[in-house]
């Protein structure tokens, strides 16, 4: 018997239109846990690295995380992976919501979709009855009524939807993929699904999953629930509210947003407003969201309510969490209640709610800066927000200017030219960030933002404090009920680490401290994205009710696998190095791990060098980022060593670190 898991994934070729229900192997679940770690494999095995975002070839997957279906506390994601046809790498978003879980009741771990339906269609999974349905009625519609619509159609009141909407359908590259109560966004993952031609798909599913200890696994449950009510009883102080507590930041409950308004950047990620916060603006943006939250809501199995319904005055309701909440008010700089409008618009869309603003943001600029013209624009009205919402219509439909646009601003300033490269300034790995702009370099950061292949900075970090606390005594205080750190040493670095003088940033935490830094909350984040585990209840807050000592406890009672922290550090160590492979052989270098040029003021060449080069190293990588044939083979990824020695992507002398890298040597 399968444990966590039903053992079966749907996989479904779009050009035939053929279903298969295919048993998976479990010693594949042993290796890769699930989520996250198998649909790397799957990648890994199955798309050719020549193979394009919009090629039938490419893969587009949709999985429910190893625990999700069980009892486990906010264990719902859904990983949705591919290639993105932005970054050209491996993209990899989740989604909260009911959609994993209920794909678990139907009897499967993924969806696998391959091909392209000549028309547009949705995928009806209603336990093992498994239908292609035309769509060619939907096509156009937002993303939430597309579900609202297909709910009435199948007189399924309770079948969960993830639908794309008209960004979608036209292949915007930051298009995202929307499911009631939550969306997959980054990595233009929705576009990736419109190119399949799929408007929605739509599962319900009545079966039982099984857990290998009920007993045991029931307490680990409660456990977690008494923890989650102490948390929400204390918060940490001396914390920004949004990082005082547990789930996502709480950005439907806060009101005071002087930190976000002041610090993160308006327009196209550069204008900071010092004094934005005053009691009036504060009145009247409390005033807007208390009448425009009309229900704070939870996803599957989670007591947090991190998001909340939104409905503006002759608006569709829609649902909303996070910083979206103030991407577009800020890029259009503009009031809450344009940003919570024109949102409502772009989640019908379907839309990335961090690129999308960005995009448009810069796009202006270039007007203002005389690359772009009025000609570009035709029709457009003089005001911003009459501007915002005219780009956004232009953007989704791919009309004149909205076509380029849609490839995000990496690709758009290429075809722009005359200087368009120096106004996409915020982007790593072609992929537009948070528009937060510092002073001294942050060397955690730095490694997190340079190595990090989700393509998200904010689902990267977690675990340590993100700054020093003012005074020791602070600091020891809050080392004295931290149990979550894998290793006592970690209290030191934070004890030590002070607001100024010898031991404060750039040159504190140490390199050899930041690479245990950075490795122990990216290896939590993997953790969660295998498990199915919203971050927001593990690897994102600071003393999370899920980590490193009770992790290998759900595994071993739930599924039934075996484990300890060891043996799942290597689990993790496994999967992530085989994300890093497919985008390795995607071509993805040393010289694409770099954060944008002015998110700080102050840099340190040198140091960000050996910060550099120690990671990698620490990481069982070469100098240009490479996993080595002994890293891999000791991982048990001899197949991808084999694989990389026949593209001559290691060769047998140059896989262990040298002192260069290998784009520095070809230029010698
Ligand atoms: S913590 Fe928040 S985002 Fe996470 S599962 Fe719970 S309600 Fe959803």
């Amino acid at each position: 018997m399968r444990y966590a898991e039903t053992g079966f994934n749907l996989e479904i070729d779009l050009t035939r239109g053929n279903i298969e229900k295919v048993a998976t192997d479990p010693r594949d679940t042993e290796l890769y846990l699930g989520g996250l770690g198998t649909n790397a494999k799957i990648l890994w095995d199955r798309v050719r690295p020549e193979v394009d975002a919009f090629s039938p070839e490419n893969l587009l997957i949709f999985s429910a995380g190893l625990l999700c279906g069980t009892p486990a506390v906010g264990c719902n994601r859904t990983i949705v992976s591919t290639i993105s046809p932005q970054t050209k790498l491996m993209a990899f978003s989740m989604m909260g919501g009911f959609f994993a879980p209920e794909l678990k009741y139907a009897g499967y771990d993924k969806v696998i979709l391959r091909g392209k339906s000549p028309d547009l269609v949705y995928l009806w999974i209603n336990n093992d009855k498994v239908e292609i349905r035309d769509a060619s009625h939907l096509k156009g519609k937002g993303s939430i009524e597309t579900a609202e619509a297909i709910r009435k159609e199948l007189k399924e009141p309770k079948a969960q939807v993830a639908a794309i909407g008209k960004a979608g359908e036209n292949r915007v590259f930051y298009a995202s993929i929307e499911q009631g109560r939550s969306s997959a966004s980054r990595g233009g993952i929705g576009a990736v699904m419109g190119d399949k031609g799929v408007k929605a798909i739509v599962v319900r599913g009545t079966k039982d999953i099984h857990v290998a200890q009920p007993l045991e696994y029931m307490e680990l449950c409660n456990e977690v629930m008494e923890y989650i009510q102490f948390r929400n009883e204390n918060p940490i102080p001396g914390v920004m509210p949004i990082l005082a507590g547990l789930g996502s930041p709480q950005e439907m409950k806060v009101h005071d947003e002087k930190w976000h308004t002041e610090n993160f950047m308006w327009g196209n990620s550069r204008t900071r407003i010092k004094d934005f916060w005053t009691d009036e603006i504060a009145r009247e943006w409390m005033e807007t969201l208390d009448k425009a939250r009309t229900r704070l809501i939870s996803c599957y199995n989670c007591p947090m309510t991190c998001g909340a319904t939104i409905s503006m005055p002759g608006l569709p309701t829609y649902m909303m969490k996070c910083f979206t909440k103030l991407t577009y008010t800020m890029g259009a700089f503009s009031d809450l209640d344009f940003g919570l409008r024109i949102a409502q618009k772009a989640t019908e869309y379907g839309l990335d709610g961090f690129s999308a603003p960005q995009v448009m943001a810069f796009a202006l600029e270039l007007l203002e800066e005389g690359i772009l013209h009025k000609d570009d624009f035709p029709g457009m009205p003089e005001d911003n927000e009459g501007r915002f919402y005219y780009l956004l219509d232009m953007i989704v439909n791919r009309e004149g200017i909205g076509d380029v646009l849609a490839e995000g601003t990496y690709w758009a300033a290429k075809k722009i030219g005359k200087g368009a490269e120096d106004h996409a300034h915020n982007n790593i790995k072609k992929h537009e960030q948070l528009p937060l702009k510092l002073s001294m370099l942050n060397p955690i950061y730095f490694l997190m933002y340079c190595t990090g292949e989700k393509m998200n900075i904010t689902q990267i970090e977690g675990q340590f404090p993100q700054a020093p606390y003012p005074k020791k005594e602070h600091r020891e205080k809050f080392c004295e009920d931290w149990f979550h750190v894998p290793d006592e040493k970690f209290k030191q670095y934070f004890i030590d680490w002070e607001p100024r003088g010898e031991n404060s940033m750039p040159f504190y935490p140490t390199v050899d401290m930041c690479c245990d830094i950075v490795d122990w909350q990216e290896k939590m984040h993997y953790i969660d994205d295998a498990l199915g585990q919203c971050a927001g209840l593990s690897s994102f807050p600071l003393k999370p009710p899920y980590h490193i000592h009770n992790y290998p406890k759900f595994i071993s009672a739930g599924a039934g696998i075996d484990m300890d922290e060891e043996s799942l550090s290597q689990s993790a160590k496994r999967y992530r190095t085989l994300v890093r492979a497919i985008n390795i052989r995607r071509g993805m270098r040393r010289k694409d791990e770099r954060p944008p040029e002015d998110h700080w003021k102050k840099r340190f060449p040198e140091l960000e060098k050996e910060l550099l080069d120690t990671y990698y190293k620490f990481k069982g990588w070469n100098n240009d980022g490479i996993p080595t044939k002994e890293s891999l083979h000791d991982l048990g990824l001899d197949y991808v060593a084999d694989e990389f020695l026949k593209r001559g992507i290691l060769t047998d002398g140059e896989d262990s670190p040298g002192e260069e890298t290998l784009a520095e040597k070809k230029t010698h």
